[in-house]
């Protein structure tokens, strides 16, 4: 072959597709309940009590609880003392270790409290209290560093998206943490949340949905292939049992961050068990 020839590497492995769902190494569905400032006492513990028995029958599916700062020590005990799985997440963290930060709580003091995870950027926290990606950035560097995994969200306002920035809007936010994400290789999670669909019962049609999902995951790719394939992308917004089949059908939206309805175990159940039903159906985990 000349210099100037070039050719295809060869294929060792059959395209993705055609492998049986249990060989896949894929992305396992994720469903994740942000519980906002509610269920911040022993309520927190009944709920999160009540979601562990339902996810104990849906292993394919991993849960997240995500209580306000004053339940994370008590949701994780009670759920470490009933051997469950479920994770509990923060909904914030902050991006020092300690020292003068009234009000603010570290990564390693979430982890002594019980978290396993940090939700970053909510649209509520960049709305109401100016969180920049700047920030976000930050918070994801001291998460991984203080051992935290992260749920990164990223999404639109209802102005952004009638004006056309969608896309625009979305890698400007992913561009600024995808290469420390991709530090913690495929543990890390990002949430396309738009911002017009959370808390307002409007929610993302299937597919649209998935084709921003799609867009985040070449997004993420432009760091690195591997990390994009291995992360999970989840959608929130107005996620409730009646509408989470055809969202989590598609292929790049690999689960559901879910406010209201995480506030009540069965209908956020429901949701645990269609994300299950679906990896049993075929759908690569
Ligand atoms: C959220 O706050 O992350 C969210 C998705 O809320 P809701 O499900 O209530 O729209």
């Amino acid at each position: 072959m000349s210099e100037s020839e070039t050719h295809e590497p060869e294929a060792k492995t059959a395209p993705i597709d055609e492998l049986p769902a249990a060989v896949v190494q894929g992305r396992r569905p994720m469903i994740a309940g942000n519980w906002k400032m509610n269920a911040g006492g022993t309520d927190g513990c009944d709920l999160a009590l009540a979601i562990a028995r339902i996810a104990a029958d849906h292993d394919e599916t991993e849960v997240v609880v995500a209580p306000p700062y004053t339940a994370i020590a008590a949701v994780a005990n009670e759920l470490y003392n009933k051997k469950s799985d479920v994770a509990v997440a923060a909904q914030n963290v902050f991006y020092e270790e300690s020292g003068a930060f009234t009000g603010e709580v570290s990564p390693s003091m979430l982890r002594i409290a019980g978290a396993t995870w940090a939700i970053i950027g909510h649209s509520e926290r960049r709305q109401l209290f100016g969180e920049t990606d700047e920030n976000v950035l930050k918070k994801v560097v001291a998460a991984n560093a203080g051992g935290l995994k992260c749920i990164v969200c990223v999404g639109e306002t209802l102005d952004q998206r009638e004006a056309g920035q969608t896309l625009q809007v979305i890698e400007r936010q992913v561009s600024a943490f995808a290469a420390e994400l991709a530090k913690s290789g495929g543990d890390g999670v990002v949430a396309y949340e738009p911002v017009w669909a959370i808390g307002t019962g409007k929610v993302a049609s299937p597919e649209d949905a998935q084709e921003i999902h799609a867009a985040i995951r070449g997004m993420l790719a432009l760091v690195d292939g591997e990390f994009a394939e291995q992360t999970r992308i989840l959608y929130g917004g107005s996620v409730k049992a009646n509408n989470a089949e055809g969202l989590l059908s598609q292929k790049d939206i690999d689960g559901a961050l879910v406010g209201g309805a995480a506030l009540e175990a069965d209908g956020f159940g429901k949701i645990i068990a269609m994300a299950a039903k679906l990896v049993r159906q075929g759908k690569p985990q």
